[in-house]
């Protein structure tokens, strides 16, 4: 049931899609929720597609829901444009509060005759105590199922004030480098596990189109795949969790990422799908925390300027690691001084001061951060001055 509620919420996904493609190149209109509610309850009535009226209607109202704030967030240059969904993707299935019931960890889901049984992660949560808004039943590409719970919950307390403002590089060879000289290597396994998914991938490619060996190696490069992921996850939350903790503000720069992603190469390959999400974190942890993170424009000469002088080179290498400083004679390593820049620029912005001292131009924050962050940010600012 579950796999066939998916396929119907795929091939609503997909048709609403394509047909608001052709509207909107044809005639010009967007379309509106109104109009693909009306769609899909058409859809319901021909006898081609009377089969979605078999699975709950839940979840093929939620992915219209999902897609109408899909095209929002493209229209607003939040997102790239909506793309179809493939079988071979992550597979998911939102249920409302209508369609399903928890009652003592026991739970049913719509035109489900028997409960869903599911192993709970959480050993300090009571699940029997849980009042989820909503269930997502989820299957990714490896095969493995997931149920995910979404309730709400009361805003976290800010943390404690310690008085420390940071500024964070992310450099081409280790991860990130911080202003105080801490640098953060990529660990070892994650290497490793790339090196294991490059080389599943490769089998994969060798074996020949719809073949069973194919989709055997699939499966195999799908499971590298998730195991990349998960440990990329699990070290991205690591550093953003201990940087949210020991500063109060937090700079960081606004990366070209679409232009970044271009990059073959492995270990760059690596860090370029990192970039993105390591600001997404910082951004949430600091909002939560109600710490300040300052994000610099992308075109701030952090590398090439002297910290220690603020002497601007005319150019600095891509292979340059050290340069020494004609201005004050300074030795810089590249990744430390650009870190020590984006910290006085992020300080400069945190002070409410427009600009820097040398009149680079530093944004604030970017336009895709939610609204109450920036709320939050203003007060804490106020606060420590
Ligand atoms: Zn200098």
């Amino acid at each position: 049931m579950l796999n066939r509620t998916f396929g119907c919420v795929r091939l609503v996904w997909n048709k609403t899609l394509s047909e608001r493609h052709g509207v909107y190149h044809v005639e010009g209109k967007r379309t509106t929720c109104r109009e693909t509610d009306a769609a899909l309850t058409r859809w319901k009535r021909t006898e081609d597609l009377a089969f979605l009226s078999e699975v709950s209607s839940v979840p093929l109202q939620q992915t219209l829901r999902h897609q109408h704030t899909a095209f929002a967030n493209f229209f607003a240059g939040r997102a790239g444009y909506p793309r179809f969904k493939t079988r071979r993707g992550r597979q998911s299935a939102h249920y409302t509060r209508s369609a399903f019931r928890l009652r003592d960890g026991v739970l049913n889901l719509a035109k489900t005759s028997t409960p869903l049984r599911f192993v709970w992660s959480f050993d300090n949560v009571d699940i029997t105590a849980l009042d989820p808004t909503t269930v997502v039943v989820s299957r990714e590409p490896d095969g493995r199922w997931y149920v995910t719970f979404a309730v709400d919950a009361e805003a976290p307390e800010a943390a404690d004030p310690t008085g420390h403002a940071v500024g964070v590089d992310l450099g081409l060879t280790d991860f990130p480098v911080t202003s105080d000289g801490r640098r953060i290597p990529n660990p070892r396994h994650l290497d490793r596990r790339a090196r294991r998914l490059a080389r599943y991938q490769r089998r994969m490619a060798r074996c020949r189109r719809g073949s069973r060996n194919r989709s055997k190696a699939r499966a195999k490069a799908a499971g590298a795949h998730r195991k990349v992921r998960n440990a990329r996850q699990d070290f991205l939350h690591r550093i953003t969790t201990a940087l949210v903790r020991s500063a109060e503000v937090i700079a960081i720069e606004d990366l070209d990422i679409s232009g970044m992603v271009r990059s073959h190469h492995l270990a760059r390959a690596i860090s370029d799908a990192s970039w993105g999400e390591f600001r997404r974190q910082l951004e949430y942890k600091c909002a939560r925390a109600g710490r300040t993170l300052v994000v610099i424009d992308r075109w701030y000469p952090s590398s090439k300027t002297c910290s220690a002088c603020g002497h601007q080179l005319a150019e600095l290498g891509l292979t340059t690691r050290h340069w020494t400083c004609p201005g004050c004679r300074a030795r810089h390593d590249r990744d430390h001084n650009a870190a020590k820049n984006i910290l006085a620029a992020g300080r400069a912005v945190a002070r409410g001061s427009s600009g820097d001292a040398c009149g680079a131009d530093v944004r604030r924050q970017g336009s895709s951060l939610p609204r109450s962050a920036m709320k939050q940010e203003t007060r804490v600012v106020r606060h420590s001055a």
